[in-house]
């Protein structure tokens, strides 16, 4: 095989993986991006009929199973068969599939990264595509026996070397072990790889299709947490007799740094899921990991109230199988993730389509014991506070963080510990202490984990931070435009005022002259009221507008000091403090850690582990030193006095609309009794002046149409001065005119001040009018 490298057009690229029978082959096609995964089979005259036999089922069984996380197969071009006869020198059939470029998932566990696990969303497109790919095999009766990291490969569309997760596909490959089987039935032969098999398959001669329901919970828990869950450092023949001991809510079993051996109903902490997910997924292991195989991956909750269900008898309760049913329910869950500022630390809740950020704000205190109040959440896309009523759903994201909290009293907390894995506190504690294998590797994988995680709280701290910055900026713009919306109401109620103010002015001015003259006194007793009021009135709108005009300015200076932002620098100080040095230095520390003598050859040994004490010990000293320094920086002290100032600009603003409001209206009413005090006025006045029946003309007159005002009274009243005359008796009807013309006349002063009063009235409600339509525009 070795020495082709090209067939037709096609071109040897490399070996992508080999095992116990084949060697997968990568070839490109000269002139297009065609890729192929070609599996020969490397042995000839030393296979056994049953090693020909399932080889040559694979095939069969690979170019059946038709499902998008199973590899497909191709039809092979017709050059290989002469090409590769060579190099199958066994002529069984060739394996052609389409070629998945992101490696195998052990690949994946293998960087150091996922020394502790996977990310969670990776975590849930592999058992989301897995769990699929293994139901649709057990509908179709086909075991595939043989499930473990080396068998599953990484589609990425197109090859492209980084796709979003979404875009992913995790599959299936070599069925080399599969077999297909009745559900019922037994399989009677011995096979796959040692680590991932089911126990049953060591101590029994019957296994069913339940052996892959061990592999995927093994599988999945080494997924999480980058560990196996059952003493991961033995063999089989080792942990099996404590496996066997196990209780049905036991997940993992573990060695402790001192060799002892503990039972867990729980994962590793040390992992990257959320907390919701993994209650919900730790529920799950326990099902996939039972150890009966009658039991696993079925619904009866444990032993003692199971009762297998006989082939031949008929039996009242019966389980079925629900692993695949459960794990899809798990995954549908949304689970909403939260980085807490206050904290420094991510948290995440299992939410319902109708949960409210009030609700949110409520677990979160319970969780970092911040008064909800006190609590401030905004989007990370939006960069903006969202209020208490808003569904949380519609921020919810699988994959990101999508929510940042903050405390409204600081910006970031003065002093808070991290959470530091307990082998890493040991190991700064005792930094000569020395090491067997497995305690080194447990320190090397949970520092590794232990850095990771804070760099990414920082990298989080920091966005957080450059997202308060662009939602003070959106803060400070709703705050203007809210600014603007109570001036303008301001401004209408000065013109509001204005208006009263000059009828006001009128009406004091007629009644001091009434006043004066010692008439009609006793008829404007409600009018000091109105004044005392509009006095008052005036006082409040005056201390407003003082006010109003001290906080336009303190606005207008906060808008400009959100707008500078923080981001220049935000970059400054980052570019300053960064995990950069610490990350590569713990990388190339555990690199050199999985390459040295230690790890590959003398694992019997007992070591110091000093590279990675130091770099535990550095990253520690440099949290605690850049917390530090990002108190002091200016950035943050601007960051935190611009928040402070526009909450409360913010609350001033509120109480300034609420006041213009309350201030309108009592303008309104003014203006309604002041209008009411006249029109009674007049009501007495033109009452009393119905009662002087016999006048030459009457103030009732006003009301009459064709009445002027600015007419001589003559027009008026030359009929009465007819009658008098043709009558001429002389004295009587001379002190009669002297009265009636004295009448007149005090008649025609009173009329004359009401005639203004209505005018200036009438311009007010005329001013009014204007002011409405105004308001329309
Ligand atoms: P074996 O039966 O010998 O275990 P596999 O079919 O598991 O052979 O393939 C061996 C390795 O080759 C896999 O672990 C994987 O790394 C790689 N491989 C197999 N098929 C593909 C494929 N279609 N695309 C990319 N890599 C593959
Ligand atoms: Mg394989």
């Amino acid at each position: 095989m070795d020495d082709i490298v090209f067939v037709g057009d096609w071109v040897k690229d490399r070996v992508l993986g080999s095992g116990s029978f084949g060697i997968v082959v990568l070839w490109k096609h000269k002139h297009n991006e065609e890729k192929l995964a070609i599996k020969i089979c490397k042995w000839g005259d030393e296979l056994t009929a049953k090693h020909r036999e399932r080889w040559t089922k694979e095939v069969e069984m690979l170019q059946t199973c038709n499902h998008p996380n199973i590899v497909c197969t191709k039809h092979i071009p017709s050059e290989f068969d002469t090409g590769l006869s060579k190099a199958n020198p066994s002529k069984l059939p060739i394996l052609c599939m389409e070629y998945c470029s992101g490696g195998d998932l052990r690949q994946l566990l293998n960087k150091p990264d996922a020394s502790c696990g996977l990310k969670e969303t990776k975590v849930r497109k592999i058992l989301n595509d897995i769990g699929s790919a293994m139901k649709f095999l057990h509908t179709y009766k086909i075991t595939h026996r043989d499930l473990k990291p080396e068998n599953i490969v990484v589609h990425l569309p197109n090859g492209m070397p980084e796709a979003s997760e979404d875009k992913v596909t995790y599959k299936i490959i070599d069925l080399g072990y599969a077999k297909e089987i009745d559900s019922n039935s037994i399989c009677a032969s011995f096979v796959g790889t040692l680590q991932y098999l089911a126990p049953e398959l060591f101590y029994s001669k019957t296994y069913s299709n339940s052996v892959d329901f061990w592999s995927f919970g093994l599988l999945a828990f080494e997924i999480i947490c980058g560990t196996r869950p059952f003493l991961p450092f033995k063999a089989p023949v080792e942990w099996m007799p404590f496996v066997k001991q196990k209780l049905h809510e036991n997940i993992c079993i573990y060695e402790t740094f001192h060799g002892d051996i503990e039972y867990s109903n729980e994962i590793f902490l040390e992992n990257h899921i959320s907390k919701p997910f993994k209650a919900l997924i730790e529920q799950w292991l326990k099902v996939a990991l039972e150890w009966d195989p009658k039991l696993r991956g079925r619904d009866s909750p444990s032993k003692v109230t199971f009762n297998i269900p006989s082939e031949n008898k008929g039996t009242s309760i019966t389980s079925k199988v629900i692993i695949f049913d459960m794990l899809q329910s798990i995954l549908e869950k949304k689970i909403i993730k939260v980085f807490c500022v206050p904290t420094i630390t991510n948290v995440s809740y299992e939410i319902s389509d109708t949960d409210t950020i009030d609700n949110l704000k409520r677990w979160i205190t319970k969780d970092i014991n911040i008064p909800s109040e006190e609590l401030i959440i905004i989007s990370r896309s939006h960069c903006n506070e969202i209020g208490n009523e808003e569904k949380i759903i519609e921020y919810w994201n699988e994959n990101n963080i999508v929510l940042f909290i903050y405390d409204k009293k600081q910006m970031i907390p003065e002093k808070i510990s991290p959470i530091v894995p307990i082998a890493v506190q040991r190991c700064l504690e005792h930094p000569k202490a020395l090491y067997n294998f497995k305690n080194s590797q447990t320190l090397y994988r949970h520092a590794f984990f232990f850095i990771l995680t804070q760099m990414e709280s920082y990298d989080s701290l920091i966005t957080a931070l450059f997202t308060r910055s662009e939602s003070l900026k959106q803060e400070s713009k709703q705050l203007l435009i809210k600014h603007n919306n109570v001036d303008k109401s301001l401004g209408k109620l000065l013109a509001k005022l204005e208006c009263i103010k000059a009828m006001i002015k009128v009406g004091k001015k007629h009644i001091e002259d009434l006043i004066q003259k010692g008439t009609g006194t006793n008829l404007l007793g409600g009018f000091g009221k109105i004044f005392k009021d509009s006095n008052d009135l005036m006082d409040k709108v005056d201390k407003l507008t003082t006010a109003w005009s001290q906080l336009s300015v303190r606005l207008q200076s906060a808008a400009r000091r959100s707008n500078e932002g923080i981001s220049k620098d935000l970059d400054v100080f980052i570019a300053k403090y960064n995990y950069q040095n610490i990350f590569s230095k713990l990388y190339t520390t555990f690199i050199s850690y999985n390459k040295s003598d230690f790890y590959n050859n003398n694992r019997e040994k007992e070591k110091p582990c000093p590279d990675i004490v130091k770099v535990c010990y550095d990253s520690l000293k440099f949290r605690s030193r850049t917390l530090q320094e990002l108190q002091h920086q200016q950035f943050l002290l601007k960051l935190k006095d611009v928040s402070v100032e526009l909450s409360k600009i913010a609350g001033i603003i509120s109480t300034a609309e609420e006041n213009t409001g309350r201030l309108h209206t009592d303008l309104t009413i003014l203006t309604e009794q002041f209008s009411t005090c006249i029109w009674s006025t007049i009501s007495v006045v033109v009452t009393e002046a119905d009662i002087i029946s016999d006048l030459p003309y009457s103030v009732v007159s006003f009301e009459k149409k064709d009445f002027k005002i600015e007419g001589p009274v003559t027009n008026y009243t030359s009929p009465h001065h007819n009658y008098i005359q043709t009558n001429g008796n002389s004295d009587v009807a001379k002190s009669l005119v002297t009265e009636s013309l004295k009448l007149r006349q005090n008649q025609m002063t009173l009329c004359e001040k009401l005639n203004n009063q209505k005018k200036a009235l009438q311009n007010s409600l005329e001013f009014d009018f204007l002011y409405d339509d105004d308001s329309m525009n």
